[in-house]
């Protein structure tokens, strides 16, 4: 049976105050229960794929300026955030953004303030969280400002879970975290996927985690794709090898 593809980005260009070109013609699919990779250097545009996708370029004045983007096969290009949500889509931003005066299980039901389907599945779903991390368990009476930066990125992306969303758009989780929490957190977005059926596209720099982790891969240089396949095979060529695992 054929995958449903539920994110489709066609050939789109990115300008960042009108004059400053990021993306030039970047096209990727992501289907439905997949884990897909977004890799490549610094300031290769990764974060702006993901901001243009849950269109929060606005507040950075960069705009979509060529280009489609789809989900579900309906065009979502001018939605604002908060009609993503609605359709599904979650994004968690690099560098974590906790609210650092909330507690973490404050900070975990903010990201239920959309749901309408009452307490009880609310409370189930923050006992489903938990379960994924059992740190955050510990923690939840804790200032998230108090939290460790691990902590804080599980906060982030288990306020994301608590809108039941269908696809997350994860930006940059390794960042500035050890590598075995690092592996930890990959795990835990690996459990989430097989378990719960959600959607991942994940952005990346951490070529080796990644590339475990995912089922497919684009690598973005400069604001173009310039390769794309099955993770496996990415983790197999000479250039991915020597360019971006350090081995050759
Ligand atoms: P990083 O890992 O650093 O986030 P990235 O691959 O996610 O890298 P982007 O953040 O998408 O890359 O940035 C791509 C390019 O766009 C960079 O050259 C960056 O300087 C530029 N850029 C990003 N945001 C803005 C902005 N608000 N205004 C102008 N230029 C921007």
């Amino acid at each position: 049976a054929q995958v449903e593809t539920l994110l489709e980005v066609n050939n789109i260009e990115v300008i960042y105050n009108s004059v400053i070109l990021v993306l030039k013609g970047v096209s990727l699919k992501v289907p439905k229960g997949g884990i897909t990779a977004l890799l490549g250097g610094n300031g290769a545009g990764k974060t702006t794929t993901l901001k243009a996708v849950s269109n929060l370029l606005h507040s950075e004045r960069g705009e979509v300026t060529k280009g489609s983007i789809k989900y579900r096969n309906e065009p979502v290009h001018s939605s604002d955030p908060a009609e993503m949500v609605k359709r599904g889509v979650v994004q968690v931003m690099e560098g974590r953004h906790c609210f650092e005066h909330l507690t973490i299980e404050e900070n975990l039901l903010t990201g239920a303030y959309t749901r309408s389907d009452g307490k009880a599945a609310i409370a189930r779903d923050l006992e489903m969280v938990y379960d994924y991390f059992p740190r955050l368990r510990e923690r939840r009476k804790s200032q998230a400002g108090y939290t460790s930066g691990g902590e804080q990125q599980m906060c982030a992306i288990g306020r994301a879970l608590m809108s039941r969303p269908e696809t997350i758009l994860l930006d940059e989780p390794s960042m500035g975290l050890a590598p075995q929490l690092v592996e930890q957190i990959f795990e835990i977005v690996k459990s989430v996927n097989e378990n719960e059926g959600v959607t991942f596209l994940l952005a990346e720099q951490n070529t080796n985690v990644a590339l475990r982790f995912a089922h497919y891969g684009y690598i973005l240089e400069s604001g173009r794709v310039v390769m794309d396949g099955p993770a496996a095979d990415l983790r197999e060529n000479q250039d991915v090898k020597e360019f971006y695992l350090g081995m050759s």
